[in-house]
């Protein structure tokens, strides 16, 4: 522990944003990372718990007070080292990740948290610019074949931790950019690509092979799906080449709201919104779909309708109204019911802040109703919980004027025709079916076919993607050479 009076002497400093007026006139990151002065008194707060709850609040389990303790000191190489043992991609967790370990955070249960995600953030910028991430190759060869389908969080860290053990490892990605969710999804103004790019060149000189525009398994995918395959690879023919396959493609089916008036023209699932977004900003043609001067709903809360927002505003909205169906929860949790675990409170994202976001909630969408083919509003009725129900408020129909509405009501599951070709069995929820503990984990029924990511536990976020991309990575090494050395 740094400084034992650390957390008394210095107060929590968040990462500077920069000013919504000019941060809407484009598409780039806008947080400002700590200095390392600010990292370092920031990393003295850390009281270095007998019981580090932070560490088991984080998913991959980020030896959280150690690097607070080496930023403190000013020993930057040994903190990178340290995050790296834990997390491949302290990049991309250090700008997106919602910070499950700040709510575990000792701290937080009078005082602010350490901030931790926004020194993980300084650790790996610092790592970058001083030129101490570098490739690191294997020292032998295995001569084992590897197939990962999918290059998100999941695919990328399963790959690189299996490269790292030898293995020949190729992976397919179905769309003409790398990175999943991360590069075709979350908004430019929240994760720079060019990160991304930064991890791939990194892997390919540790022997990863990159295959993108190449779709594996099933050529039917279900309408609206991102897909830029120009080639088809069957299961069969990834059975017969690999000695082990794992499948990473994560949940791309969206809920849809079946209601009247849903054929209208102006509904969109998010992911039409937000990948052509993300293209147009690479280079490529205009996003067909314009938010300027237009009146947007978006329905659903979560990091998806949160980005639409944000999208929205870039585009020059002329409103933004979010809809939630559940009941707004308190602005505050009450601690000592709920730390150190993730509380319900509400969740006020740099995107809804960049306009006069008017977000509602206990509403149910009844109805779509539009002129000429194109929606102009919807019909919405309040809910409110009875017995366990939610049941319709009576009278409390209301119309909201919109042009284009947004569908972010989450993910379904995996495109089930993949999961089909390779034969492996689905959980309930249409999910492919494995387990993450004990033996045989991450396994699927197929023969020498794994799971991890989305595709495995539903929708969920990019660091719970790297823990089973590195825990996969883990079983898929001791299935092929009967033992692992690799972390779990
Ligand atoms: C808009 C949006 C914003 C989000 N924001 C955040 C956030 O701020 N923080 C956070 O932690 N999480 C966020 N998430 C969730 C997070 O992005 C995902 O949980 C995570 O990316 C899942 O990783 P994955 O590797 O399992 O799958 P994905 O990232 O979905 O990657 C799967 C890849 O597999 C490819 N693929 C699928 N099928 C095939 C096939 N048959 N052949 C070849 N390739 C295929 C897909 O094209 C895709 O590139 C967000 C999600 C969305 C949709
Ligand atoms: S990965 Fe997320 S939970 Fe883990 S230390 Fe970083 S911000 Fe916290």
């Amino acid at each position: 522990m740094g400084k034992p009076t650390g957390f008394m002497e210095y107060q929590r400093l968040s990462e500077a944003y920069e000013p919504t007026t000019t941060r809407l006139k484009h598409y780039r990151e806008f947080v400002a990372t700590l200095n390392d002065e600010q990292a370092s008194l920031q990393g003295s707060r850390c009281m270095d718990c007998g019981i580090p709850f932070c560490n088991n609040g984080c998913p991959v389990h980020n030896i959280i007070p150690d690097w607070n303790d080496l930023v403190y000191r000013g020993n930057w190489e040994q903190a990178l080292a340290v995050l790296h043992l834990t997390n491949n991609f302290p990049e991309f967790t250090g700008r997106i990740c919602p910070a499950p370990c700040e709510e575990a955070c000792t701290l937080n249960i009078n005082s602010d948290p350490v901030g931790i995600k926004s020194i993980e953030h300084a650790i790996a910028d610092k790592g970058w610019q001083m030129g101490w991430i570098v490739p690191q190759p294997p020292k032998a060869k295995t001569g084992k074949k590897v197939a990962i389908v999918g290059s998100g969080p999941a695919g990328l860290a399963a790959a690189q931790q299996l490269a790292r053990v030898g293995h020949d490892v190729t992976v397919f990605e179905k769309n003409d950019r790398l990175g999943g969710l991360l590069g075709y999804g979350i908004p430019d103004f929240k994760l720079d690509k060019t990160l991304i790019e930064r991890r791939v060149k990194q892997m390919k000189a540790e022997g990863v092979t990159f295959r993108t525009g190449v779709l594996v398994g099933s050529e039917q995918l279900p309408e609206g799906i991102c897909n830029d395959a120009k080639e088809f690879v069957s299961a069969e023919q990834i059975q017969r080449e690999f000695d082990a396959v794992i499948l990473a493609a994560g949940s791309e089916v969206p809920r849809d709201l079946p209601i009247p008036g849903r054929e209208l023209k102006g509904i969109y699932p998010a992911l039409q919104l937000l990948i052509p977004q993300n293209k147009a900003v690479a280079g490529g043609k205009a996003n067909p779909i314009n938010a300027k001067g237009k009146h947007v709903v978006v329905i659903g809360g979560g990091d998806t309708g949160s980005d639409c927002v944000g999208t929205s505003y870039r585009h020059g909205a002329a409103s933004v109204t979010q809809l939630e169906l559940m009941p707004q929860p308190p602005e505050r949790e009450n601690k000592a019911l709920t730390w150190p675990y993730w509380p319900l409170k509400l969740r006020t994202s740099s995107s809804h802040l960049e306009g006069a976001t008017e977000r509602r909630f206990s509403i149910a969408t009844k109805e779509f109703a539009g002129e000429s083919g194109c929606v102009k509003e919807l019909r919405t009725v309040e809910l409110e919980w009875k017995d366990g129900k939610m049941c319709e408020v009576e009278g409390s129909e209301k119309i909201i004027p919109a042009d284009l509405v947004f569908l972010a009501m989450g993910f379904l599951h995996p495109v089930g025709g993949l999961l089909d070709a390779f034969g492996v069995e689905k959980d309930a929820r249409g999910n492919a079916k494995a387990t993450t503990d004990g033996d045989g984990c991450y396994a699927t029924n197929a023969e020498k076919v794994f799971a991890a990511g989305d595709t495995r536990r539903g929708q969920s976020l990019v660091v719970w993607a790297i823990r089973e991309g590195r825990q996969c990575a883990r079983e898929v090494d001791a299935f092929l050479m009967g033992s692992s050395t690799l972390p779990r």
